[in-house]
């Protein structure tokens, strides 16, 4: 009744001219192949065509020279928090995920981000989180007193599955798990664990226990359950056996189990000095053992007398454990997608916040050829949508750039891109990323982080409640 022109007119319009217009870049969808000069046509959110025809936008970004790719998917941050969504909206990412310590309340984390973001997140339900909350943890972000040393009663298991269950059922994107964090439960518990994600489908992301032997516990705990699993962060459960660990998933998954893997791009790792993972693996450590420890916020590395002060007083440490050629194991191998195992809080983190995925296309892809560029966006984009769109559908229209996809995309110059950020400066943001696009709109632009903006949804498997 309000409308000026008659809807013949209105609809021949919007055939034409699209919110926005992407125009001349060189377009990569690791899902179906296409890697050819294409425009992109983006409509309510929404890519409506990728096409060689002439294209009109209310708003155009030109993309001549650069690549067009799907926004990447981070299955492994730590964080979420409007800061950490920042440093990886400059890094290229556009869906973030906690997926293994999760959380002990799903409904609780998603209502507290409700108000919008700059780029969309999930949650699992965290074995971890739970057991903390279930034993009565004073740990501020893994358990460090019953949470990881207290054998849990049969009733509490109960209350553990209880709690993993309601999480499920408010939406949770997975399980979470970490059996370094928790070295008091047991192989019964554990096993409840995986019963209760096998009955809702659900992947268990799992932090193992380290090498050949704790990716055998894994992997007989899926067997005898029947959930899928992901094992997180492979080349540091691995370090020198990661090859041989990479081999293993490939036997499981030629015998039919549901398994996969990811990997980031760093020789050092970084966890809290209070958790248990530290604490059981440096207890009896000699000095120069020690000394593959750094604590961040000043660059000392340990010897006993630091690290008995450092862990009274807790936070963040940097564990040189890894190598280069192990490293590159890893991110080569077509079986692992990239995450990055986000960590900043307190200004204290990692350097993988904010420079993981600008680091394996610039590092890996351009200048080792470790991978082609096409695998290295597959492992970003396509495989973790893959990995979770089974339990959580809205991942069919991520990780794609095909018409009805989300309008997630990363836009990048291929001869640029790679990462800043350093273990003394870890918030350096990359260089070479030039629109970061959450569902049709622009959180970074001309390299910048556009301010106020927050197109980032949910992203919960379907339930009943919120
Ligand atoms: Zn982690």
């Amino acid at each position: 009744m309000l409308l000026a022109l008659p809807p013949v007119a209105l609809q021949a319009q919007s055939k034409t001219t699209y919110d926005r217009a992407i125009l001349g870049g060189t377009v990569m969808d690791p899902a179906t192949g296409l890697n050819a000069v294409r425009n992109l046509g983006i409509q309510a959110g929404r890519i409506a065509a990728v096409t060689t025809d002439a294209i009109r936008g209310r708003d155009t970004i030109a993309a001549r020279g650069l690549v067009v790719a799907p926004g990447f998917i981070d299955v492994h941050a730590h964080g979420q928090t409007a800061e950490t969504y920042r440093f990886q909206a400059l890094d290229g990412v556009t869906s973030s995920f906690e997926l293994e310590l999760g959380t002990a309340d799903v409904a609780a984390w998603y209502a507290a981000r409700a108000a919008g973001q700059r780029i969309n997140y999930g949650v699992s339900i965290g074995h971890i989180k739970v057991r903390m909350a279930a034993l009565r943890d004073s740990g501020m972000v893994m358990p460090v007193g019953p949470g990881a040393y207290q054998v849990a009663t049969a009733a509490d298991v109960g209350e553990i599955t209880r709690r993993l269950q309601a999480g499920l059922d408010a939406g949770a994107v997975s399980v979470g798990a970490g059996f370094t964090y928790t070295p008091a439960a047991t192989h019964d518990e554990l096993l409840a664990v995986f019963r209760v994600a096998a009955r809702s489908k659900a992947p268990v992301h799992v932090h193992i226990r380290n090498g050949e032997a704790g990716l055998t516990e894994a992997l007989d705990l899926a067997r005898a359950s029947g959930a899928p699993l992901h094992v997180v962060h492979i080349n540091s459960a691995g370090n020198a056996a990661t090859p041989a660990m990479l081999a293993m998933i490939t036997e499981a998954r030629r015998t039919g189990m549901d398994v996969s893997t990811e990997a980031y791009p760093y020789t050092a790792g970084m966890t809290e000095i209070q958790s248990a993972t530290v604490q059981d693996l440096y207890r009896t450590a000699t000095d120069s053992t020690l000394a593959e420890i750094e604590w961040p916020r000043t660059g000392e590395r340990m010897n006993r007398e630091r690290f008995m002060k450092y862990s009274a007083v807790g936070g963040p440490v940097v564990l040189y454990r890894n190598t280069e050629p192990m490293v590159t194991a890893a991110i080569a191998s077509p079986l692992a997608m990239i995450g990055s195992d986000a960590y900043w809080q307190d200004g204290t983190g990692h350097p993988r916040t904010t420079g993981t995925f600008s680091r394996v296309l610039g590092r890996y892809a351009r200048e080792q050829h470790a991978l082609s560029l096409m695998e290295a966006l597959r492992k970003m984009t396509f495989m973790p949508a893959q990995r979770l769109e089974a339990r959580v559908p809205a991942m069919r229209r991520k990780g794609r750039l095909a018409p009805g996809a989300d309008a997630d995309i990363t836009i990048f110059d291929p001869a640029t891109v790679r990462d800043q950020s350093t273990y003394r400066e870890p918030t350096l943001p990359p260089v070479g990323i030039a629109y970061v696009l959450v569902n049709g709109v622009p959180v970074v632009a001309r390299g910048q982080a556009v301010e106020g903006v927050t197109p980032g949804r949910a992203i919960r498997a379907p339930h009943g409640r919120q």
